[in-house]
């Protein structure tokens, strides 16, 4: 069965409630939120009360927990330690948003490994192991899924021998995984085309069991440009086809699909539209005008 969906918003007071019936919107089977603004740290207290109402909506329309996404906030960076109070400010963040998860019940983490700013990368990647192993227990009940990253800057697991390499050094392998992102797949170099060859690699060294989720977007730039801005499915250099294989493909499909594609005009979110197009297997050439004339209407 295919389980897709995208990012959703999550506000304090509707909490996953709120989450939930925005992914039931756009005829979701699963989604991908934040436990507050992505850009920021600052999170309120889950209330036990919605996240109920949550978890029986999510019963009444078959959105099964176990494919729902968190993903933390991108300043979340483990890689430096140079600032050491930053470092151990990372590392409380993530165990809070660890804690926060399993109060929700929400499984899979999504986790950009870091940026190495200043520091050797080699140096740096071993910053990102020893704060993943500081903050896990042996409880823990989630899963840590590192994002494949485009290569901006100086970003870290920008290929598979760097996230090889953090998992390999995790202490409990059944909490750490992989998110592939197409996008950032794309802008680090990987051919979206040749997408098998990458999986192939992917399997030889880390192990396909080990993806847990998956970012469909197209991406605004060539291969190989390190950029990471994403696109809609079809409008981007991936293309259509490329992405609808990933999509689709046999070896994934168990693998939760979460759309993070841009908004169109920046304030209407093409998910339901693009979701429709995905189920169909057809590339809607005219996306752009149904969602806008899909929002003038509601
Ligand atoms: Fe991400
Ligand atoms: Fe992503
Ligand atoms: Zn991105």
């Amino acid at each position: 069965m295919l389980i897709l969906g995208s990012h959703v918003s999550y506000k304090n007071d509707t909490q996953l409630v709120g989450s939930v019936k925005e992914a039931l919107s756009y005829g979701s089977n699963t989604f991908m939120f934040y436990t507050g603004a992505p850009q920021n740290t600052q999170r309120g207290t889950i209330n036990d009360l919605l996240t109920i109402d949550a978890l029986n909506l999510m019963k009444e329309n078959n959105i099964a927990l176990e494919n729902v996404i968190c993903h933390a906030p991108y300043i979340v960076n483990l890689a430096n330690n140079q600032d050491l109070e930053k470092y151990q400010f990372a590392q409380d963040f993530l165990r809070n948003e660890i804690n926060r998860c399993e109060t929700l019940g929400v499984r899979y983490i999504v986790l950009h490994p870091g940026s190495a700013t200043k520091l050797e990368r080699s140096y740096a990647i071993d910053n990102i192991v020893n704060g993943i192993n500081n903050v896990l227990v042996e409880e823990d009940n989630i899963v840590i899924l590192l994002e494949t990253m485009a290569g901006k800057g100086t970003e870290l697991g920008i290929n598979i021998d760097e996230i090889k390499y953090i998992i390999d050094h995790i202490n409990f392998q059944d909490k750490v995984g992989v998110c592939l992102d197409t996008c950032h797949l794309n802008d680090s170099g990987i051919d979206i085309a040749k997408f098998d060859d990458y999986l192939s690699e992917f399997e030889s060294k880390i192990g396909l069991n080990k993806i847990g989720c998956i970012h469909v977007n197209d991406s605004k730039n060539p291969i190989n440009s390190h950029k990471d801005r994403h696109e809609n499915l079809g409008f981007g250099t991936i293309g259509w086809d490329n992405l609808l294989n990933v999509i689709y493909h046999p070896s994934l499909e168990n693998v939760p699909k979460i759309l993070e594609t841009p908004y169109v005009n920046r304030d209407f979110a093409p998910y339901k539209q693009e979701i429709e197009a995905i189920k169909n297997k057809q590339f809607n050439p005219n996306l752009y005008e149904d969602i806008l004339n899909y929002y003038h209407k509601n």
